[in-house]
């Protein structure tokens, strides 16, 4: 087990470590805590200088998960499942940052974290079989495993508008929203993206901006999310059967436990009936609409049951019918871009400061220095809101210019696409680990479920190498592309190619269109990880 200073020379390590963690949100904070555990070194490096990840840096107003509050807070602590109380049903970002410093506080572990510190550099040092990790403070660190918990929506996407620079008010994208906030009282705001992000922030700036212009490239499916306080009587319920809900999150299809899975077809009833169910499911709020039936997520014509139900919504939320209709998506099945989750977010476009300008029809042209051109007007305002989202599950990994066997770049390995081991590992880059990388349940699956089970398995997996005296582990290329090809046929079995999403890298101009994320259920996904280390690290090559 090492931790040494060395020397500080640029081309040689200026300490060492056995694991190195990037990133302090979730995935790495509990990676952090349980690594310790094993007995080896480690240390965590982030960008930012906090802990909370996705919450530290999403401070746009409005934001909030879309997970119910208490199904999305770790496990591995039931003192900490019993003296955590969330005030809401889905708690705000402000509620999960302070919930992300409890834990921080609680389990020590800023002592371990270097914030404000970015990787730029990682290479694998065939030599020495360690891993070489560079930071744009001048670090080069030498650590045995690297693992990377850097987020699946970490890697801001603003999109090359022609003319950005020339904007002479404040621009801010929703990721990166100062701390401070962003006092919007009598301004005038255009905001940029129809997203989860855009959502969520559109009915809080209207309510504070003197006037709103939304510009909308593609209309989203949303659904309207409780913002009640926390029920006193559910949080007690779920206190007292904590292990049982954590169970059956573990074999669930989405890391939730939302009970019983519908077993008939949405064509199988009439359509007052099928409405009668939506109603219900509906009102509950959250992605429960899509549990309606067994059959949205692969049967267009049943899909088609479902989206118009929700276009119906829409059409009698929002008063100009002109605008009902440009805010209904036609060009996707319901659920295969991220459902979004709102509040009040269609009624917003009854209030009377507030446009609705479609750039599908008239695409935006550039931004002036006064506001923002399309092929059809001029617009003028004085803050430009930018939520245009991210480069997806392999942003984050490639913006780190990670170097394997061979001097074999990840971002040539992936230009087809990623190909990974269960997300977890990638052939020609041994002893890195992914936390939540694409071949896995990710960004479908409640991330905190997700972290703790990929976090558990390579705790695992080290303690074993460790225990074995062994220097490497490295998925074959035989076993990754097994899986890789699983990921599509599952993936194939569904609706989702049917839609320009983020998941298949859609949204950034020359990414391959892969659908990133395993989509075969996170119950399978994790029996299918177990049986892998119980049977040996089955697919995997050890190496003393
Ligand atoms: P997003 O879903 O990728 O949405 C980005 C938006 O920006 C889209 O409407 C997109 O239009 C638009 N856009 C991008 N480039 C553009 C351009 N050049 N011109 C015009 N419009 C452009 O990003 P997001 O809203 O940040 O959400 C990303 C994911 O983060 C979500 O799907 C969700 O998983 C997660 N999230 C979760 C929550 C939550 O838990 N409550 C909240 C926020 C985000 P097109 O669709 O036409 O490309």
């Amino acid at each position: 087990m090492t931790q040494t200073q060395t020397s500080s020379a640029t081309t040689q390590p200026t300490a060492a470590f056995d694991a190195l963690i990037v990133g302090a949100g979730f995935g790495g904070m509990y990676a952090l805590h349980r690594f310790r555990q094993l007995g080896i070194s480690v240390r965590a490096v982030e960008a930012g200088d906090g802990v909370g990840g996705t919450w530290y840096w999403n401070r746009y107003p409005g934001a909030r998960v879309d997970v119910e509050s208490m199904t999305y807070s770790f496990s591995f602590s039931p003192e900490l499942e019993q003296d955590w109380s969330w005030s809401k049903f889905y708690a705000s970002q402000e509620e999960l940052l302070i919930y992300a410093n409890h834990v921080a506080d609680r389990f020590d572990l800023r002592k371990d974290i270097q914030f404000e510190t970015r990787v730029t550099s990682a290479r694998y040092d065939e030599a020495t079989r360690r891993w070489l990790i560079g930071t744009d403070r001048g670090d080069l660190y030498s650590v045995k495993y690297f693992i990377t918990a850097a987020g699946c929506l970490s890697a801001t996407n603003v999109p090359d508008f022609k003319g950005l620079e020339s904007f002479q008010g404040d621009w801010y994208h929703t990721s990166q929203w100062p701390k401070a906030g962003v006092d919007l009282t009598g301004k005038r705001v255009g905001i940029i993206g129809t997203g989860s992000t855009g959502i969520q922030s559109i009915p809080v700036i209207a309510e504070q901006a003197d006037y709103l212009y939304v510009f909308q490239r593609t209309a989203n499916f949303s659904l309207p999310s409780d913002d009640s306080p926390m029920d006193p009587v559910r949080e007690a319920e779920w206190k007292a059967k904590y292990r049982e809900h954590r169970a059956a999150q573990l074999v669930s299809r989405a890391g939730a436990d939302v009970g019983s899975i519908p077993d008939r077809s949405a064509l199988d009833v009439s359509p007052e009936e099928r409405d009668e169910v939506y109603e219900h499911f509906y009102r509950q709020g959250g992605f429960a609409l899509l549990q309606s039936f067994n059959d949205l997520g692969t049967n267009l014509e049943a899909n088609e049951t479902a989206a118009e139900f929700v276009r119906n919504k829409i059409r009698a939320i929002v008063k100009d019918q002109e605008v009902a209709e440009l805010l209904a998506p036609k060009d996707h099945p319901i659920g295969t871009k991220r459902i979004c989750m709102d509040t009040h977010y269609y009624g917003t476009y009854n209030r009377d400061n507030i446009k609705l300008v479609d750039v599908k029809t008239n695409p935006i042209v550039e931004i002036t220095p006064t506001g923002l051109r399309t092929t059809a007007g001029e617009y003028e305002f004085d803050v430009l809101v930018l939520a245009t989202g991210f480069d997806a599950m392999t942003g984050p990994l490639l913006r780190m210019n990670i170097v394997g066997k061979d001097g074999i770049e990840l971002k040539d390995q992936w230009a087809a696409g990623p190909k990974t081991y269960l997300g977890l590992t990638v052939a020609g880059f041994p002893n890195m680990f992914t936390i939540t990388g694409p071949g896995s349940p990710s960004v479908l699956a409640v991330m905190t479920v997700a972290v703790e089970q990929h976090v558990d398995w390579i705790a695992d997996a080290i303690s074993h190498l460790e225990d074995q005296e062994l220097a490497q582990m490295e998925p074959s290329e035989q076993a990754q592309e097994a899986w890789v090809e699983h990921v599509n046929e599952v993936a194939d079995m569904t609706l989702f190619r049917h839609a320009n999403s983020w998941y298949l890298g859609a949204n950034i101009e020359g990414k391959a269109r892969v659908f990133m994320p395993y989509i075969g259920g996170f119950g399978y996904y994790k029996e299918k990880c177990d049986e892998v280390a119980a049977h040996g690290y089955e697919g995997f090559v050890l190496s003393k």
